[in-house]
C-alpha cells in the first residue's frame, strides 16, 4: 500500500481491492446497494413517484436555465427556498420553527441519525416501514429496534417509547402499508419519547392530516417532507425536515452545506407558487380518486388491499411474489413485501393497464 500527497489531502493508495474491505468502517461492506431493475417501456407502478409528472412552473424554469444559473454554487443551506418551505407547510409566522433542507427527505433521515445517533445508540421503529431507515441507522452506527405495527396497523406507541431509544421514528401514512398513525399514538410517542422524534410524512398530501403543527409545542421532533412524491420532483433529490430552531441547526450542521443544488433549488421554488401547489392539489385529488377506484377493482379479483392514505396500494397475498412475477413479464411493476404486492397508483388508463394485466395473471395461475 502507497500513500500519494495529491493537493493537500492525503490519500492512501491501495495495491489490492481486499486491503479496501479492511480499511473499511465497520458494517459498510455489509450495506447493501440499491437496486432496482426497470426495463425500458416497463409501466413502473413501484417507486410511489408521481404518475402524472411534474408540475409545469417547475419544468418551465428548469427548461429556461441559463449558464449563470449553474455556473455558481447554490446558497449552503437554501435560504430562499427555507422560507417558501415554511410558508407551504403554513408555519412562516410560527416562533422558533425552522426548516432544513436536503438532497432529498432520505438525507435529512440520516443526517438526522447522524447529528444525535452514534455507535452504542439506538434508534426505534414500527416494522414494516421505510427500507431505508435500518440501511441509515447501519450507517451511523445505531442499533435498529423493530417493533411491529399493533393488529389494527397502528404504531404500538407505548411499545415504541418503552425502548427508551435515542431516536424514535415513526412513518406516516406508512411505507410500505400505506396506513396512518392515529393522532393519539403520534401524540404518546412525541410526549413521551425520551430522545428525538424522526416523523416521516413523505406522503402526507395524500393524507387527510398532517403532524407537523406538532413541532410548536416539542423541540425534539422534527418532521420530514419530500418533493418526490405529490410534487412529482423525485429526480431532483429534494426533501426537507421542520422542527425547532434548536434540532434544526444540529440536523444543519451535521448535513453539511451545498445538498441543494441549484436548478433543483430553482425548480422547488417555482413548484411552490401558487400555480405550482394548485397542479399539485388539482393532481392529489385525482390521485386519491384513482386510489379509491383500484381499491374497489382490486377486491372484485379477491385482493384486498389495506386503507391506503398515500400515492400507492398494499396488498397482503401469499402469492405477491408469484404475482408480481406475472406482471413483470407482461411489463407491469410492482413492489414485493414479504407476503403483499404495493402498487403505485397512477391516472386511471395506467390502473387498466395494471388491472388487465392482473386479470390475466390470476386466470394463469
Ligand atoms: N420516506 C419515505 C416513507 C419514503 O417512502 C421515501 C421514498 N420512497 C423517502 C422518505 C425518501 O424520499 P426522498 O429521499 O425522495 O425524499
Amino acid at each position: 500500500m502507497r500513500r500519494e500527497n495529491v493537493d493537500q489531502g492525503d490519500f492512501v493508495v491501495l495495491s489490492e481491492a481486499k486491503d479496501l474491505h479492511l480499511l473499511a468502517r465497520s458494517g459498510v461492506c455489509e450495506l447493501p446497494l440499491y437496486t432496482r431493475d426497470v426495463p425500458a417501456g416497463a409501466l413502473d407502478l413501484g417507486d410511489n413517484t408521481n404518475l402524472w409528472g411534474a408540475p409545469p412552473t417547475a419544468v418551465r424554469v428548469l427548461c429556461a436555465t441559463s449558464s449563470n444559473d449553474i455556473a455558481r454554487y447554490p446558497s449552503p443551506y437554501s435560504a430562499i427556498l427555507k422560507a417558501a418551505m415554511l410558508r407551504y407547510v403554513r408555519m412562516d409566522g410560527a416562533p422558533g420553527v425552522d426548516v432544513v433542507t436536503g438532497c432529498g427527505s432520505d438525507d435529512v433521515l440520516d443526517s438526522t441519525m447522524r447529528a444525535f445517533g452514534g455507535t452504542g445508540d439506538s434508534i426505534a421503529y414500527s416494522a414494516p416501514t421505510f427500507s431505508m431507515i435500518p440501511i441509515f441507522a447501519r450507517l451511523n452506527g445505531l442499533e435498529s429496534i423493530a417493533i411491529p405495527l399493533t393488529q389494527s396497523v397502528d404504531v404500538d406507541a407505548e411499545r415504541l417509547v418503552d425502548c427508551n431509544a435515542k431516536i424514535t421514528y415513526v412513518c406516516t401514512p406508512n411505507n410500505p402499508t400505506g396506513t396512518v398513525a392515529s393522532r393519539a399514538a403520534v401524540e404518546y410517542v412525541v410526549t413521551h419519547a425520551r430522545g428525538i422524534v424522526l416523523l416521516d410524512e413523505a406522503y402526507a398530501e395524500f393524507a387527510p392530516e398532517t403532524f407537523a403543527g406538532l413541532v410548536c409545542e416539542h423541540e425534539k421532533l422534527i418532521v420530514t417532507r419530500t418533493f418526490s412524491k405529490a410534487f412529482g420532483l423525485a429526480g431532483l433529490r429534494v426533501g426537507f425536515g421542520v422542527g425547532s430552531s434548536a434540532i434544526v441547526d444540529l440536523v444543519s450542521r451535521a448535513r453539511g452545506p451545498y445538498k441543494v443544488n441549484a436548478m433543483a433549488e430553482r425548480a422547488v421554488l417555482a413548484a411552490l407558487e401558487p400555480d405550482g401547489v394548485a397542479w399539485v392539489r388539482d393532481v392529489t385529488r385525482q390521485a386519491i380518486a384513482s386510489r379509491q377506484r383500484l381499491t374497489t377493482e382490486l377486491a372484485t379479483l379477491g385482493l384486498v388491499a389495506l386503507p391506503s392514505a398515500a400515492n400507492f396500494v398494499f396488498v397482503p397475498t401469499a402469492r405477491a411474489r408469484e404475482l408480481a412475477n406475472g406482471l413483470r413479464e407482461r411489463g407491469v411493476l410492482v413492489g414485493v413485501h414479504d407476503a403483499a404486492l404495493r402498487i403505485g397508483v397512477g391516472p386511471w388508463e395506467m390502473m387498466q393497464t395494471l388491472i388487465g394485466a392482473l386479470t390475466e395473471v390470476l386466470e394463469c395461475a
